[in-house]
């Protein structure tokens, strides 16, 4: 007799899996947003614009989209893309970079980030991260098999304590995890930091993943410190950017890794097989808009560092603690003269309650220390900071 083999009484043992990732739940960026939509309240909380990218840009995807540019692409990006990030990197932070063999487009940082962590890390070897640590980083590293040591930034400016890294690694470490600007923080490297990282990496056999993604969203003037600049550094480096920050088109998920040849080779053996590749049209149009308007990037800072401004000023009259932002499109706010609730729980009640939704810094540190501080992202419409200040002011 035929039985449906989807009865439960024909499952000849339990199919629930075993998890790899049995800590890990939804990421707080899908959690807010849902309940920033739920709710209707303004929302802060997920980093995105809620503008569009340039005309021009969205022309050009537009145009080969509708012109036969819709099957597979070559597996490491198409060549005048490739050839376009390396005269980028190679004009603003004078690498020499070689397109064919040193950069890899792929779908969104986060492929980038997964593909470099699982290049590195065999079972058992140690990565350094920083916390607050973006939440993508550590689940890469658990399901190459590996075990994050987390290095708490010092609050309040988020600097790093490079003894604490010295002291961190040992025979096991394999990789340092960095990212400046940094998200949540808002903090941004100089050339300490630099210093400190080829001294705190020479003469070990260890690798850096630089994730760089806000690089060109950098303020008061100050400059990005692109791993790129650094040739001892580079050589052991894996750089990540992302074309969604810079051209306000997250949801488009392009982005690449700069890394050197022997590096990128293993880093496209696993690309190959995670995503392939990344969406034609996207590609052929961000390489014409490269071409067309490369001042795009270099009013980017100032853009934002406007809408930093307008949103710090906004809360000067606030109950808030804050101090501006050094680089990213986030901002912390203190408010500890507000209440002593926990971000976690705050954050869900003022998207409740205020209908203005932000991110709580606490899921990103394996022990939270005591600090009351949420994020909110200004990529805003001026019109929307506004309101979402007005608001604010109020609690
Ligand atoms: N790293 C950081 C620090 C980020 O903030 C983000 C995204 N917002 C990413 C990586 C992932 O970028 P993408 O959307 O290109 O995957
Ligand atoms: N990086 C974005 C943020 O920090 C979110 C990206 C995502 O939702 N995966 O808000």
């Amino acid at each position: 007799m035929w039985q449906n083999p989807q009865h439960p009484s024909d499952t000849p043992h339990d199919l629930s899996l075993n998890s790899k990732l049995p800590s890990v739940g939804t990421t707080i960026f899908t959690v807010m947003s849902k309940l920033a939509a739920d709710e209707g309240a303004i929302n802060l909380s997920q980093g995105y614009p809620d503008f569009d990218g340039p005309p021009l840009l969205l022309e050009r995807v537009g145009h080969y989209l509708t012109n036969g540019y819709n099957q597979y692409p070559p597996m490491a990006g198409i060549e005048p893309l490739r050839e376009a990030i390396a005269n980028k990197v190679g004009t603003l932070y004078g690498a020499e970079i070689d397109a064919e063999s040193e950069v890899t487009v792929t779908s969104g940082a986060t492929e980038a980030l997964f593909c470099a962590v699982t290049a590195v890390i065999q079972p058992g070897d140690e990565a350094i991260v920083f916390d607050p640590c973006y939440d993508a980083y550590e689940p890469a590293v658990t399901l190459a098999g590996g075990v994050c040591r987390h290095i708490p930034l010092q609050a309040p400016d988020f600097r790093i304590d490079w003894n604490r890294v010295a002291d961190a690694i040992g025979p096991r470490t394999r990789l340092i995890m960095t990212n400046t600007p940094h998200n949540p923080t808002g903090a941004v490297w100089d050339a300490d930091d630099i210093d400190n990282l080829r001294t705190v990496t020479a003469g070990h056999d260890l690798y850096v993943i630089a994730d760089e993604v806000y690089e060109h969203i950098v303020f008061d003037g100050r400059p990005h410190v692109s791993l790129t600049r650094y040739p001892d550094l580079f050589a052991r480096s894996f750089v990540v950017s992302s074309f969604g920050k810079t051209y306000h088109t997250t949801g488009w998920k392009v982005a690449y890794c700069v890394a050197p040849p022997p590096l990128t080779a293993e880093f496209r053996r696993i690309h190959q097989f995670v995503t392939f590749t990344t969406a034609t049209p996207l590609q052929y149009g961000i390489a014409d808009f490269l071409e067309k308007c490369p001042e795009h990037h270099e009013n980017l800072a100032a853009f934002y560092q406007e809408k930093r401004d307008l949103f710090c000023g906004l809360l000067a009259e606030s109950r808030f603690k804050l101090t501006p932002s050094a680089g990213t499109f986030f901002q912390l706010l203190d408010y500890g003269a507000i209440t002593n609730e926990a971000d976690t729980e705050l954050a869900k009640r003022w998207t409740r309650e205020e209908k203005v939704a932000s991110i709580p810094i606490s899921v990103f540190y394996l022990e939270p220390p005591h600090q009351e501080l949420l994020r909110f992202c200004f990529a805003k419409d001026d019109a929307t900071l506004e309101r979402a200040a007005e608001i604010l002011c109020r609690l």
